[in-house]
C-alpha cells in the first residue's frame, strides 16, 4: 500500500475530550517512536506518539552535554528503511555530534510529516489493560488519557538517568548538571572549578572538552573504562565507498551481522597469531578508531575467552601507560576488574591525554570514596574538594528504567509489571511479556538492544511488530500474548547465550549492577543481531510459535513451545551447515567422505598449544598403527589417557580430533594419546575394536617411554571412538589387563538397535543423521555380528568395569543408547556419572573452536578424568562461571 493510500484509509484518531481513541499508542519519539509512527500510518493504523520531551529526538534531544556523539559510525547509525531517505542525508562526520543527529531526526520527522501525531511535553504515567474491551488505557500527566488496542513502549534503553546516590546533593550551593538531562541553554564553565562524577561513555566524551574550559576539573572515578581513540573526521572513505557501491547489500549485511555493523566474523584465533602479528592487528584496530572493529576483527576469541581477551586488555593498558605521564593516574585509569568489552567500551578524543593537563585532577574513588556532597563541594573520606559546578555523568537505569517508570503497568488479572519483574526482566524475544497482551517493547530487555547498532535493532523490531499487527488484523485477531512456556524458554536461551560472551564476568549497567537494589543478570541478548533476527523470523514461519492469538470472530490460535532449544552457537553452526547445502556424507563413498572430512577439518583453526605434540607408531592388533601424543606444558610424569577419535569406524584418524585432544590435555594436565585405529570397510569388525584394545595394552606397557605416570591408563573416546573405549574396558577386564583407571565415553555408540526415541527425534538436521549411522554400521559390521558386545557393548557383561563418565547430547540420535549404557553400568554396580548436555548435538564438544557453550561440558569431563586419575581439582580462571551452564546433570 502506498503512503498516500494508507494514510487516506486510516481512520482518524478520535477523542471524547477525556480520552483519545487510537489503534496504537507509541510512547517515545526517538529513533524508534518516529519509525513506528511512520510504519503504523503506512499500514493504516491510527496512532499517536507521546513524549515527555518538547521535540523529537529521544536520546539526542536529552543528551546535549559537551562532546556528545554517537560511537557507532554515523553512516551505519542511520535509518535504512527508505533508500531515498538513506541517500538524501549526508553526514558530515565519521561520528556525528548530538546537534547533527538531532537535526537528522528532525529532518526525518519533517520528511514524513510525523510531528502532527506526536503529543510532546506529555508523560505516560501508568497503563492498564482492560480485559473486557481488550484495550490499554494510558494515563498521562498532560491532557487526555489514551485508549488503544496496542501499546508500544519505544521508551529507550538509556533514557532514564540514574539519580545520584550520594548524600547531600540538595545542600550543594553551586550548579548541578546531568549529562543525560543537559540544559538547552549554554552552560558556561569558563573560569569555574568543575567536578565530573563518572567515567563511562558520557563522562569520557565530556571530560576533555570541560577540561579545556574549566579553571580546574576534578574527575571522580569509581570504575575505569576501556576507551579507544575515535580518530574522528569526515566519514570513513572505505565504508562510504562500500555503502555507495552496493547500498542494499551493505545494509543487508549489517542486518545479519553480529553487532548490526557490516563486518565479517574474525577469521583467526589469538593462538594462531604470533605476538608480533597480534600487535600489528591491534595497532591497526587502534588506528581505525572503531569500536565494532576492535570488538569483532582482532581475533575470534577476544570476546568469548578470558585468555584471548586478556591479550587485548593488556595491549590497551599499555597504550594508557604510554599516554598518561603520571604512573599512578595511569594505573587508576587502567581497567583491571573486567574483560575488555564486557562493560561498554568508549570512544574518546584526547581522553587519556587530558589527565596530563595541569588543571585536571583525578580522584580514585576505590581508594577514597565520596562520603557526601556539601554546600561547597565534594567530600571523600580523605579530602574536601571545593567546586562551583558538579556534572553527574553517572549513567542510566538502563533497559528497564523507562519501562518501570510507567507505574503501574497493569496486565491481565490485575498483575503489575514491576511485580513480575521484581527478580529481573522476563520477556519473550525482548518484545513482549506473558500476561500483558498487546504490549510491545522496542529493544526491550532480552533483545540485542544496547549490544548492537541500535538503529538496525530498532528497525528490525518496528518492522516485526507492525508486520504482526497487520497480519493479526487481516486474520481477525484482536489480542496477542506470549505464553509462559515461550517466555521461560527465552529466559533459558538468554542464559545459554550469556555463557557465550564475557559480559557475565563484569558488574555493569548491562547486568543492572549500577543501580542499587536492581536484580542482577545480563539484560541484553548476547547471541547477536543476525541470529536474533532469524529467530524472530522463525517465530513467524512456525505459526507464531509461543503466542496466543484471539479475536471476537475467529478461533483462538496458540502454537505453544520454545523457539530455541539448541544451544545458541549450535544453532548457528547447524544453520551454516544447512546453508552450505552439503551432500549427505554417506553419498560420497568412503574415500569421498574421508576427503570431505579432511577438507572440512583443514578449514578449522588449529587447537590451542600444548606442551608438546609428537607422532609415533604403536603395536595394533595386526601390525603397527599410528598415534599422536599431546603432552601438557607442566612438568611430568603425567597420567595417560588413551583416546579414540570419532568417525563411525570409517572416517577420521589420530589427527582428526586434534582441537579436542589439545583442549582436554590442557584442562586435565594429562597426556592424551590419540590412536589411529584401522577403519571399515577395508578393515571390518572387529578390527577397530581389537586395535583399540591392543593400543591400550601397548600404551599401558610403555608408559615410562611415553613420559607417563607408572599407573593405570585411562580411556576416552567420542562417538565410534566412545564405542571402542567402552569395548576396550570390557576386553581388558576379560583378558586380564591392562588395568584401566576410568573411562570417558562421549556420545558413544553402544548398541545396534535404532529403535529408540532419540533416533526418531533427531534422525535428520543435527549433523549426525540416521542414514549416516546406517551407512557407518554397514561399512563396519555385517548384520550377523552386530549384537556382539565388541560392537554393541550394551549387550556385554558390565560388572567389574572401570568407573565411567558418560556424556550424551540432547539432539543426537545416539543420546538414548548412551543413557542406556550409563544406566546399565550403574545397575551393574559400576560407579558412573552422567552428563546430559541440554541443547547440544553430537559434535558439540569436539567442535572446540566454534561451539563455545561446549566449554562447560569439557570442564566437567576434565574434572572426571582428573578424579579417576587421583589428581586434585583446579579451577582455571578462564572457566569461571562455565561449570554449571547448559548441563542437565
Ligand atoms: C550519549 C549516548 C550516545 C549513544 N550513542 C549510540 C550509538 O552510537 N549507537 C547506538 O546504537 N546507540 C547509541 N546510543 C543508544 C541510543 O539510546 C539509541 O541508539 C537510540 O537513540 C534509542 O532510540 P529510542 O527511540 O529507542 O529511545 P530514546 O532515544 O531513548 O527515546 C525514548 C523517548 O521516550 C521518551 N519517554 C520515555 N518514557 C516516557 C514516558 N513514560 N512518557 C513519555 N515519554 C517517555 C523519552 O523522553 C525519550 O525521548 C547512545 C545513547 C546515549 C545516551
Amino acid at each position: 500500500m502506498s503512503d498516500a493510500i494508507a494514510e487516506a484509509s486510516a481512520s482518524k484518531a478520535t477523542s471524547d475530550g477525556a480520552t483519545q481513541q487510537v489503534d496504537v499508542a507509541v510512547v517515545g519519539a526517538g529513533f524508534a517512536g518516529l519509525y513506528l509512527l511512520h510504519r503504523l500510518r503506512k499500514a493504516g493504523f491510527t496512532a499517536v506518539a507521546v513524549d515527555e520531551a518538547s521535540d523529537v529526538g529521544g536520546t539526542w534531544y536529552w543528551n546535549r552535554y559537551p562532546g556528545a556523539r554517537c560511537d557507532i559510525q554515523t553512516i551505519d547509525y542511520s535509518y535504512t528503511f527508505d533508500p531515498e531517505l538513506d541517500s538524501a542525508w549526508k553526514w558530515s562526520e565519521k561520528y556525528a555530534t548530538q546537534p547533527e543527529i538531532l537535526r537528522y531526526l528532525g529532518f526525518v520527522a519533517d520528511r514524513y510529516d510525523l510531528r502532527r501525531d506526536i503529543r510532546f511535553g506529555t508523560k505516560v504515567t501508568n497503563a492498564t489493560w482492560d480485559e473486557a474491551a481488550e484495550r490499554w488505557r494510558l494515563t498521562t500527566d498532560n491532557g487526555a488519557a489514551i485508549s488503544c488496542r496496542h501499546y508500544i513502549m519505544a521508551t529507550g534503553c538509556l533514557s532514564t538517568p540514574k539519580p545520584p546516590e550520594i548524600e547531600g546533593v540538595k545542600d550543594f550551593k553551586g550548579e548541578i548538571y546531568f549529562t543525560g538531562r543537559w540544559p538547552h541553554h549554554e552552560v558556561k564553565l569558563a573560569g569555574k572549578r568543575v567536578a565530573v562524577i563518572g567515567t563511562g561513555s558520557s563522562g569520557i566524551q565530556a571530560i576533555p572538552l570541560i577540561a579545556e574550559q574549566a579553571a580546574h576539573l576534578t574527575v571522580f572515578q569509581r570504575t575505569a573504562s576501556f576507551a579507544l581513540p575515535a580518530h574522528n573526521g569526515p566519514p570513513s572513505a572505505d565504508r562510504t565507498a562500500l555503502l555507495q557501491s552496493d547500498r542494499a547489500g551493505y545494509r543487508e549485511q549489517a542486518r545479519w551481522s553480529m553487532a548490526g555493523v557490516p563486518f565479517p566474523p574474525a577469521p583467526v584465533v589469538s593462538w594462531q597469531l604470533s605476538d608480533a602479528e597480534r600487535r600489528e592487528r591491534f595497532e591497526q584496530a587502534w588506528a581505525a578508531g572503531d569500536l565494532v572493529h576492535i570488538l569483532t576483527q582482532l581475533w575470534a576469541d577476544q570476546g568469548v575467552d578470558v585468555d584471548g581477551n586478556a591479550l587485548v586488555s593488556e595491549l590497551i593498558r599499555e597504550k594508557i601507560r604510554g599516554i598518561v605521564k603520571d604512573p599512578e593516574t595511569a594505573a587508576a585509569l587502567s581497567p583491571n576488574d573486567h574483560p575488555f568489552g564486557s562493560k561498554r567500551p568508549c570512544l574518546d578524543t584526547n581522553y587519556y591525554a587530558t589527565y596530563n593537563r595541569p588543571n585536571v585532577t583525578q580522584v580514585n574513588l576505590r581508594q577514597e570514596p565520596i562520603t557526601s556532597i556539601t554546600a561547597s563541594g565534594i567530600k571523600t573520606d580523605k579530602r574536601n574538594f571545593d567546586v562551583d559546578v558538579i556534572v553527574f555523568a553517572t549513567g542510566f537505569d538502563a533497559m528497564t528504567g523507562a519501562i518501570m517508570a510507567v507505574h503501574p503497568i497493569t496486565g491481565r488479572g490485575g498483575k503489575s509489571l514491576s511485580d513480575i519483574w521484581a527478580k529481573g526482566p522476563q520477556s519473550y524475544l525482548g518484545l513482549t511479556v506473558a500476561g500483558f497482551p498487546n504490549l510491545f517493547m522496542i529493544t526491550g530487555p532480552g533483545s540485542p538492544s544496547v549490544l548492537s547498532n541500535m538503529a538496525v535493532s530498532i528497525e528490525q523490531h518496528v518492522d516485526w511488530v507492525v508486520d504482526r499487527l497487520q497480519a493479526m488484523r487481516e486474520a481477525g485477531f484482536s489480542a496477542i500474548e506470549a505464553t509462559a512456556t515461550a517466555q521461560d524458554g527465552w529466559a533459558q536461551h538468554m542464559a545459554d547465550c550469556s555463557t557465550l560472551t564475557l559480559h557475565r564476568l563484569a558488574n555493569t549497567w548491562y547486568t543492572g549492577a549500577n543501580v542499587p537494589g536492581k536484580a542482577l543478570g545480563v539484560m541484553p541478548y548476547t547471541g547477536g543481531v543476525g541470529p536474533y533476527r532469524s529467530i524472530c523470523n522463525e517465530v513467524v514461519s512456525r505459526g507464531m510459535l509461543g503466542f496466543r492469538l484471539t479475536g471476537p470472530d475467529v478461533a483462538a490460535q496458540c502454537n505453544d513451545g520454545e523457539i530455541v532449544r539448541l544451544q545458541p552457537d549450535v544453532r548457528i553452526v547447524l544453520n551454516m551447515l544447512a546453508d552450505m547445502n552439503l551432500p549427505p556424507i554417506e553419498s560420497l563413498g568412503p574415500e569421498g567422505a574421508r576427503a570431505f572430512l579432511a577438507q572440512f577439518n583443514a578449514g578449522r583453526p588449529a587447537g590451542r598449544p600444548v606442551g608438546e605434540v609428537g607422532d609415533g607408531a604403536l603395536q595394533g592388533a595386526d601390525g603397527p598403527v599410528p598415534y599422536r601424543l599431546y603432552r601438557p606444558a607442566t612438568p611430568g610424569p603425567h597420567p595417560i589417557v588413551v583416546y579414540f577419535h570419532g568417525g563411525g569406524w570409517v572416517l577420521g584418524d589420530e589427527l582428526s580430533d586434534d582441537p579436542f585432544c589439545r583442549d582436554m590435555c590442557r584442562r586435565t594436565g594429562m597426556i592424551f594419546v590419540s590412536v589411529g585405529y584401522r577403519h571399515g570397510p577395508e578393515h571390518p569388525f572387529p578390527a577397530a575394536a581389537e586395535d583399540g584394545y591392543a593400543a591400550t595394552k601397548w600404551i599401558a606397557e610403555h608408559t615410562a617411554e611415553l613420559g607417563g605416570r607408572p599407573a593405570p591408563v585411562l580411556v576416552a573416546g567420542w562417538s565410534a571412538g566412545g564405542n571402542i573405549a567402552a569395548v576396550t574396558c570390557q576386553l581388558a577386564r576379560d583378558r586380564g589387563g591392562p588395568q584401566i583407571a576410568g573411562q570417558l565415553l562421549l556420545c558413544p555408540v553402544t548398541d545396534c538397535d535404532f529403535d529408540r526415541p532419540s533416533y526418531r527425534e533427531n534422525a535428520e538436521g543435527y549433523f549426525l543423521t540416521r542414514p549416516l549411522m546406517d551407512w557407518f554400521w554397514d561399512m563396519y559390521c555385517p548384520p550377523a555380528d552386530r549384537t556382539d558386545p565388541r560392537v554393541s557393548p550394551l549387550r556385554g557383561k558390565l560388572a567389574g568395569l572401570p568407573q565411567a563418565f558418560v556424556v550424551t547430547c540432547e539432539f543426537d540420535p545416539l543420546r538414548d543408547e548412551g543413557v542406556a549404557y550409563a544406566e546399565a553400568l550403574a545397575a551393574a554396580g559400576v560407579p558412573v556419572e552422567q552428563l546430559k548436555a541440554r541443547g547440544q548435538m553430537h559434535s558439540s564438544f569436539t567442535m572446540v573452536d566454534v561451539v563455545i557453550t561446549g566449554v562447560s561440558g569439557r570442564v566437567k569431563m576434565a574434572e572426571a578424568l582428573r578424579r579417576f586419575a587421583g589428581l586434585a581439582q583446579e579451577e582455571r580462571q578462564a572457566d569461571k562461571g562455565a561449570r554449571s551452564d547448559g548441563l542437565a546433570a
